[in-house]
């Protein structure tokens, strides 16, 4: 494998799912993945509906029976009398192919296919079973992700290519080899695709790894090689703060070298935490790295020695909280919404300067000050609140404000409000 040097802002190929452009410039998209039985209508159905109204522009459902194939068709009819249009991607190992030619109204229901060819089929069957899905998504016009993933990786290409390393005056590290293997993977599966007469411009690639230095070297050196649009993310990231962070890291070094064109995080649920959370962190990624603007932010500080009250921890997060589920309704009624800044700050040492930064803050009282909370509008001063209603009254405030300035020019007709 050669060394990838620094990898300049790419040009990716566009493709269309759905209703959503991928690559070539489109903005970058946030895709999840169910964790239901897909079998079960209703509960996917459900958590369908959850992700999209998190921020989710593409859903990934699990089709692995005929139980879930026959499902799909049914799901996707429900969403749409529910008012829900986000593309799903149907996923498929080792059955895809049966699956697919079976339930030809799978087919046609899904936007768009993951193939894994590490688990299409050995020997003499696989190129067979990856040919039949590949002609199944021509048929449909459908776009397909050729998705490796280093657990699944073919192992017949991997002892292909260690053996050939063998061979080398100076051999690679076992390392190296694993990364030429997933790539070569990729590559070779896209460019047979594409023989078989899948348009390169339906096809995006993706080279899963759980490392995040690994990844960060695979990706550079798949997009260095290649231009189809590229999913990026960290497989099987892990839980809670481990995961977030293992993820956030990986996937901000390549995006900001513009590298990705959508991206999923990978997070096992905690117990009882919603499935919405890796819909909620891949997008905190995107708008912190100044790429795609979501929901409105909220700036508070981490508190101190000078603040012994929660009472603006409390608030800070009662607004970020309030923000984000009103979006799915603001999102039309309030168009640039998405904009807003809110400061929620501790005390008076950084509490004023911050919330004039912002389009709207609040310097709360910190341990010993006067019990009084300035309230600042577009950098300016507006009124102070006292007692012990401050959190109801600047909660009320805000949405004022929001209504005042977005409202009037976003308005639609309250039936395009459900
Ligand atoms: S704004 Fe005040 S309370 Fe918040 S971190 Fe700074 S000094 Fe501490």
């Amino acid at each position: 494998m050669q060394a990838s040097g620094s990898i300049p802002r790419r040009r990716s190929v566009q493709v269309p799912v759905g209703t959503v452009r991928v690559g070539g410039g489109a903005p970058i998209v946030v895709q999840s993945m169910t964790n239901t039985d897909t079998a079960d209508i209703e509960g996917t159905v459900r958590q369908v509906q959850s992700l999209a109204r998190a921020g989710s522009e593409l859903v990934r459902l699990t089709v692995n029976t005929a139980e879930a194939a026959a499902a799909v068709a049914p799901i996707r009819e429900r969403l749409e009398r529910a008012g829900v249009f986000v593309p799903l991607i149907g996923d498929f190992h080792f059955n895809g192919h049966k699956l697919l030619r079976e339930h030809p109204d799978c087919a046609a229901a899904l936007d768009k296919y993951r193939i894994n060819p590490g688990n299409v089929g050995r020997g003499s069957k696989r190129d067979a079973q990856f040919a039949e899905m590949i002609e199944i998504a021509c048929r449909n016009a459908r776009p397909v992700r050729i998705g490796v993933n280093w657990g699944s990786l073919d192992q017949e290409l991997l002892a292909s290519l260690m053996d050939l390393n063998s061979r080398r005056a100076q051999p690679w590290d076992a390392r190296q080899v694993m990364y030429e293997a997933l790539i070569t993977s990729a590559l070779s599966s896209a460019q047979r695709a594409e023989e078989m007469g899948l348009p390169g411009h339906q096809i995006l690639l993706s080279c899963k790894v759980s490392g995040v230095q690994d990844l960060i070297a695979v990706y550079r050196e798949l997009a260095r090689r290649s231009d189809y649009a590229l999913h990026l993310g960290l497989t099987e990231a892990g839980m809670g703060t481990k995961g977030t962070v293992a993820s956030t890291t990986a996937l901000s070094i390549l995006l900001q070298e513009g590298i990705g064109d959508t991206i999923r995080v990978s997070l096992t649920p905690q117990p009882g935490e919603s499935r919405t959370q890796e819909v909620v962190v891949a997008s905190e990624i995107l708008q912190a790295l100044g790429l795609r603007v979501f929901v409105p932010s909220v700036t508070a500080c981490p508190g101190c020695g000078r603040t012994t009250s929660t009472t603006f921890q409390e608030l800070a997060k009662q607004i970020d909280d309030f923000l984000r589920a009103q979006m799915p309704i603001w999102r039309s009624r309030y168009p640039g919404v998405e904009g807003l800044k809110v400061a929620v700050m501790g005390c008076i040492v950084n509490g004023p300067g911050e919330s004039k930064h912002a389009d709207i803050g609040i310097s709360l009282p910190g341990t010993g000050e006067a019990p009084a909370a300035p309230v600042f509008i577009d950098g300016e001063k507006a009124l102070t609140l006292r007692g012990d209603q401050i959190a109801a009254e600047f909660h009320q405030i805000v949405e004022n404000y929001i209504e005042k300035r977005f409202g009037a020019a976003g308005k639609v007709p309250a039936s395009h409000d459900a």
